[in-house]
Order: C-alpha cells, then structure tokens, then sequence
C-alpha cells in the first residue's frame, strides 16, 4: 500500500503569469514576454477557496512576472488576506524604475496584503539597470513595512532545470558527472512537499514541470490533501535511487548514456529524463489518462510553448 504522506501540504505558490519582462537563462519555469499563459480571476478566487479548505496557511504570487499584471496581482493579494493566508511575492523589481514610483508600487501591495517580497537580482537578470532596480525596489519594499529581501543567484548555485538546463548546464561542462552518479533528488522533498506551486493551466507542481495532479479535472483540496508519493512512477523511482533510478526505471539508459554521458547535477538528469519521457509520449499533460502516470507539463516548462 502507498506510504501517505506524513505531513500536510502548507504552502501553495501561484505562477500567476508565465510571462516576464525577462528571458533569463537560469529561469526554471522558461519566464519570458512570449508566454502569455496567465491565470483567471475567477480561477485565483476558486485555488484560494480550495487552498483553504485543504489547510494551506501560506500562499505566494510568483511567475513569471507577476507585476506585469498588477491589478491582477492586488486582487488577488486582497483576496488572499480576505481569506486568512500569509502573502509573500517574488519579482526581479523591473518595476521599480525610480525611488518614488517603486514606494508606489510597493506601498499598494503592502496594503494590500502582501507580508514579503523577494527580488530576484544578479547578472542573469540582465546588468547594471536591472541590478539597480532591484535595490530600489528593496528600498521601497523595505520602507513599505515589507519584509524584503534581495535573492542573488551565481553559476556555483544554479540548479540545471528548466531553461538552466539548456543554457547554462555546458558552461560547467568541465565538472559534469556520470549519470549513474546522481542517486539522491537534492532539492524537494518529493515524499512530504511542505510547498507545492500551481501554474495557469491548473498543473500542481512538485517540482518545476513534474507535476502532482491538474486542477480543474480534479478538485485542488483533493490534490492537496490525497498526495501520495508512490502513486506516481516518476515521484517513486526518484525517491527510490534519484534520477538515475528514474533513467534506469523507465529504460533510458541509452539516450542518456549517449554522447558524453555525464550531466552537471542531478537536475540537470532529471530534466533531460522527462524530457525524453513527453517525446515518448510518456510524460504526458492529461489528468484523465487512466495509467495515471505522472503529468510532464506543461509545454512552457520544457521551452516548448
Ligand atoms: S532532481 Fe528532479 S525532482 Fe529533484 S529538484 Fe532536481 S529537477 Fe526537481
């Protein structure tokens, strides 16, 4: 019988748009202006419902650029902390263009509701103008009564999934590793995820693109509350032996031992895995699918929308 998990889902992160004002190259979920995909009020006010009625406490709006649509996000930061969660928001502040424009933005979403604000900043979001407007956004975040705070990411600290995978994964080719080497998923805790992220297309996230159920064919609370690791193939041989039991349980081992063979991190592996497994036709999008296999998608998160 499927071990269930131990602890309750408590933190639900919206990508509230797949679009950004950026294309940066380390970008898990492939954020960019040309992926328009971007929720529906009526389905924020419905999650929100579901969110609660599961048990989630805390809840962030994220993208994707979620002030390129910045009645939405207010909206839905209000609705949120009419609903009882905590509210934190995740932007690369390319809002902030001067001191006094970046307190006005600010200050709405602190009114609104929102508690933190993480801004992504380094070079990967572009140069010096961009560094910029992430201080002043941190400035204002900070001056609103936000709990702000920079987020720098460096090449040492880049996972390789997503867009990290394609673009960046052969500037550390140097210190690749043998896919038979990568036995552990180091970085979610597929077993009992404390905080799972819920894109446009009602996808439940696990990790960026594997995802755990859609919501809209299935109600999110049921989602949320009746997760079981060992349900999903993917989840379970990651769990078992990392991404390379993953490789090994569904036969890839020759794709991905062609060429050199080595990848620079375990996800890294994992995505070129799941990627192989939609062009199989296994990784599928459909929740419908009556062999129940875990859901790779959607497009956007494999540079494919
Ligand atoms: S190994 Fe796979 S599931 Fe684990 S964090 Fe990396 S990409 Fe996600």
């Amino acid at each position: 019988m499927a071990e269930a998990s131990a602890e309750k889902i408590s933190a639900l992160h919206f990508l509230l748009t797949y679009q950004c004002s950026r294309s940066c190259p380390h970008c898990f979920v492939w954020g960019s202006p040309g992926h328009p995909a971007t929720m529906a009020r009526e389905d924020i006010s419905r999650w929100l419902d579901e969110a609660a009625k599961a048990g989630v406490g805390r809840v962030a709006f994220e993208g994707g650029e979620p002030f390129l649509h910045f009645g939405l996000l207010l909206d839905s930061i209000r609705e949120a902390k009419g609903k009882g969660f905590s509210i934190g928001l995740v932007t690369n502040g390319y809002w902030a263009v001067s001191p006094a424009g970046a307190r006005t933005y600010a200050r709405a979403v602190a009114e609104a509701g929102a508690v933190s604000m993480m801004i992504s900043a380094d070079d990967y979001h572009g140069g010096p103008v961009e560094a910029g407007r992430a201080e002043t956004a941190l400035a204002a975040g900070q001056e609103a009564g936000l709990e702000a705070y920079l987020s720098r990411t460096q090449l040492s600290g880049v996972m390789f999934r997503g867009r990290a995978a394609d673009r960046l994964a052969q500037a550390v080719a140097a210190s690749h590793r043998a896919w038979s080497e990568f036995e552990k998923c180091p970085y979610e805790n597929l077993r009992n995820p404390g905080r799972v992220h819920l894109d446009a297309y009602g996808f439940v996230h696990a990790c960026q693109g594997l995802a755990i159920g859609k919501a809209g064919a299935r109600p999110l609370a049921e989602i949320l509350t009746g997760y079981r690791a060992d349900d999903y193939p993917l989840i379970a041989a990651l769990l078992r032996g990392g991404p390379a039991e993953a490789v090994r349980a569904f036969s890839l081992e020759k794709e991905i031992g062609a060429g050199t063979g080595k990848y620079a991190d375990a996800c890294h592996l994992c995505y070129q895995a799941r990627k192989l497994l939609r062009e199989r036709g296994l990784g599928h999008e459909a929740e419908s699918r009556p062999d129940r296999l875990d859901l790779l998608g959607p497009g956007e998160m494999y540079g494919q929308a």
